[in-house]
């Protein structure tokens, strides 16, 4: 068996970054940055007003307060998108709007809370500094700098800087295709009603499916594969010859007579690696068929969703070109005590709160591996490690934060 530290570093070893494209900046947004982006303009382009008020020489304010106003005559106005076109000289102002370009003259903007104004006069009420509520040219940063990177996730924040530097088409890393399959002769449509005996509605598939698509990959193939060599031969290699670059299936790997995931894969590719000590999540098989990547996770629903996140998160950001692989890992201490004796890491899910002074973690309760709520009530995994057989309650412990 395998530490979930040497399978990751397998896996990673295998995942490469897929290539990259052009696309409009809107559909950069959630995507891996592909390029440097280097400030084509200084930010600000101009010497600019901060605020609404009166564009001033700063010396012509000195001394001024509410008690012994300083009276300056109005000569203009400058709206966000004027030109200056007229000089400021001793005693004048221009009335300016918040982003319009500082008047040739003026050093310094007095915000309007601090004027009066009557007529062609203006009352101001403060004295200024030279510099008063100007943003200068290039004052966040000079053309020619380097703003961003390669490897990182475009948000909201990082399209406000690629527009205003006149990215309109941003390289970016291409998604890895994902062909995603649940597998059992148990399951059900979501949609039947209640399922005949025996039978289970399918959680996996469309769990793989939400996995995968906040990992940001695409979907090719969402399919179920009956409990069938044939078939699943069949079907995983269709699924490598569509252009997978990622393959997902949950079930089917362990040691049952009607596992056939492991075997399929010996006979289309190449297995890697096959089980990890971890729990829950042992039956882990990891290989390759023709140009995608094979990942075989167990079938219960959490071991499907605890080994997605430690194995095939990190790989599919990989292929997406992320630079930074890991969640934040946190140390929290136990509310309550844990043991275990399984010789196994374990992954405990975990709520996970700061109380102001530390972080503090608990369990959400019962931990089988088919208990789906002990999941949705997790915002974090509690790594227990497997040469530890008991934690008390306030001892220190890592954790890895989901969101
Ligand atoms: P397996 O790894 O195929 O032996 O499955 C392990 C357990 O997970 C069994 O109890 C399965 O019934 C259950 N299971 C497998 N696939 C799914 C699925 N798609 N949805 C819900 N439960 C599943
Ligand atoms: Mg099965």
């Amino acid at each position: 068996m395998h530490t979930v530290q040497e399978a990751l570093e397998t896996i990673l070893s295998r995942a490469k970054p897929l290539g990259m494209e052009r696309v409009e900046l809107l559909e950069s947004f959630g995507r891996i940055l592909g390029q440097e982006i280097i400030a084509d303009i200084d930010l600000p382009p101009f010497d600019n007003t901060a605020v609404d008020g009166y564009a001033v020489r700063s010396q012509d304010t000195a001394g001024a307060s509410r008690e012994i106003p300083v009276r300056l005559s109005v000569i203009d106005e400058l709206s966000a998108g004027d030109k200056p076109m007229r000089i400021i000289g001793e005693g004048k102002s221009i009335k300016i709007m918040t982003g319009a370009p500082i008047p040739y003259g003026a050093d310094a903007v007095v915000m309007v809370e601090d004027t009066e104004r009557h007529g062609d006069m203006v009352s101001v009420y403060t004295a200024l500094h030279p510099g008063g509520n100007i943003r200068h040219a290039a004052e966040e940063m000079s053309a020619g700098t380097v703003v961003l990177s390669p490897g990182i996730r475009i948000r909201p924040s990082e399209i406000a800087l690629l527009a205003a530097l006149g990215n309109s088409q941003p390289l970016v890393y291409k998604q890895p295709r994902a062909a995603l399959f649940s597998t059992g002769d148990e399951l059900v449509d979501v949609g039947a009603a209640a399922p005949p005996y025996g039978k289970i509605r399918d959680s996996n598939l469309p769990t793989l499916a939400a996995l995968a698509a906040a990992a940001g990959a695409e979907i090719l193939s969402m399919k179920r594969l009956p409990d069938s060599l044939p078939d699943t031969i069949a079907l995983l290699r269709e699924s490598s010859e569509m252009g997978a670059d990622m393959i997902i299936t949950a079930g089917g790997v362990s040691v049952g007579d009607r596992d056939y995931v492991r075997l399929a894969l010996e006979s289309l590719g190449r297995l890697e690696l096959w089980k990890v000590a971890m729990k829950p999540g042992k039956p882990l098989a990891f290989g390759s068929i023709g140009r995608s990547l094979f990942l075989g996770l167990p079938g219960n629903p959490i071991s499907v969703q605890v080994t997605f996140e430690l194995f095939a998160r990190p790989a599919l950001w990989k292929q997406m070109g992320r630079s930074k692989l890991e969640r934040p890992v946190v140390r929290a201490r136990l509310a309550d005590s844990l043991k275990h004796s399984t010789g196994r890491d374990e992954y405990v899910r975990a709520i996970t709160i700061w109380n102001g002074a530390g972080y503090i973690t608990r369990s959400t309760g019962a931990q089988g591996s088919s208990i789906l709520s002990s999941m949705t009530l997790a915002n974090s995994l509690l790594l227990f490690p497997a040469d530890i057989p008991l934690l008390n309650a306030g001892d220190e412990a890592e954790v890895m934060m989901l969101e």
